[in-house]
């Protein structure tokens, strides 16, 4: 039997939806949050992204300061402006759009965003307090893929869940996320990478399989257990004639071949990306109920 196709788009629009709510109960109390954007330079995707995220923060609520910096700022300059937001009340979430030019120090100005207002949760105390399985910011891609699990109605618990990809922003943090004792996690998991010997033997155990790997087709139908809830993360563009733009947006799974196998499985698009951004807003919202409750 075919899988059942899980709608990220439907779930991050249902969890928008909640927050939306929750952020008008917020306001009645006189709290908005609101999200600090730095986009250095004009990369046609960042500036798409960095677009994305302002136009979920006006559906939901949130208040947004945008900040559009030219791709020559020197990094004086843009460490100015997060010590700026750092100090504003206003703003409860920072976020700088990556990657950054090369002339900038990446990891110097993620550095020096208050890991209070860190809502990508890329700081180093954010990573350390998760990782210790303290309240922390929880990176949004890994964490959209829980949310994504959780809301499929698939059991993590006691799961045997494989990611294949290491990146510092979606397969370590999302490891660690799932072997937390705590809701959300509880899995055994396995992380995979191109020096992992024989992929297929790995894949081919998990109960939850999430491909982070970025590239099209790393995860065929033989590589899959049946029944398994296969979720992908991967998002590459594969040249495509028939298509307008020249191109088409492909995940990492062999997606048509694969859910015939799987019992549940997250389309591209349409399955992760959505949750992205919604996690977000979720980010910002906690990070004003947090500054909130300090004062
Ligand atoms: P990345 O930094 O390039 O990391 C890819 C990881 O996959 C690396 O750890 C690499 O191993 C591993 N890998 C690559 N090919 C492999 C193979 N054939 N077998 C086993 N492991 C393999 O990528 P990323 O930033 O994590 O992103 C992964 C994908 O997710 C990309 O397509 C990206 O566009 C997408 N993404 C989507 C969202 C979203 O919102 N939907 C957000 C973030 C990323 P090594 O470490 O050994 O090199």
């Amino acid at each position: 039997m075919a899988a059942t196709i899980i709608d990220g788009k439907q779930i991050a629009a249902d969890m928008r939806a909640e927050l939306k709510k929750e952020i008008a109960k917020l306001k009645e109390d006189g709290i908005v949050p609101g999200l600090g954007v730095i986009l250095v330079g004009d990369d046609p995707a960042s500036r798409s992204y960095v677009t994305a995220k302002e136009r979920t923060c006006e559906e939901l609520g949130i208040f947004s300061d945008d900040n559009r910096l030219p791709e020559d700022v020197t990094q004086e300059d843009l460490l100015a402006l997060v010590e700026k937001m750092n100090n504003d009340p206003k703003i409860n979430g920072i976020l700088v759009q990556l990657p950054l030019p090369k002339h900038l120090d990446e990891a110097e100005v993620l550095l020096a965003i208050n890991p209070d207002k860190d809502v990508d949760g890329f700081h180093p105390m954010n990573i350390g307090k998760m990782v210790a399985g303290q309240k922390a910011f929880l990176p949004c891609t890994p964490h959209g893929v829980i949310k994504l699990l959780e809301r499929a109605g698939v059991t993590i618990e006691g799961a045997h869940a494989v990611i294949v990809g290491r990146s510092n922003i979606v397969g370590k943090p999302l490891a660690n996320m799932l072997i937390q004792k705590a809701p959300g996690g509880n899995a055994t998991v396995t992380v995979c990478h191109t020096r992992t010997k024989d992929l297929a033997h790995h894949t081919l155990q998990a109960d939850i399989l999430i491909a982070a790997a970025g590239r099209p087709n790393t995860i065929t139908a033989d590589m899959v257990k049946q029944g398994a809830a296969v979720i992908d993360v991967g998002v590459n563009r594969v040249e495509d004639a028939t298509k307008k733009r020249g191109y088409r947006l492909t995940g990492d799974v062999d997606f048509e071949a694969v859910k015939e196998k799987a019992s549940v499985i997250t389309p591209v698009p349409g399955g992760v990306g959505p949750m992205t951004i919604t996690m977000l807003m979720y980010n910002t919202t906690e990070s004003a109920k947090r500054a909130a409750a300090k004062t």
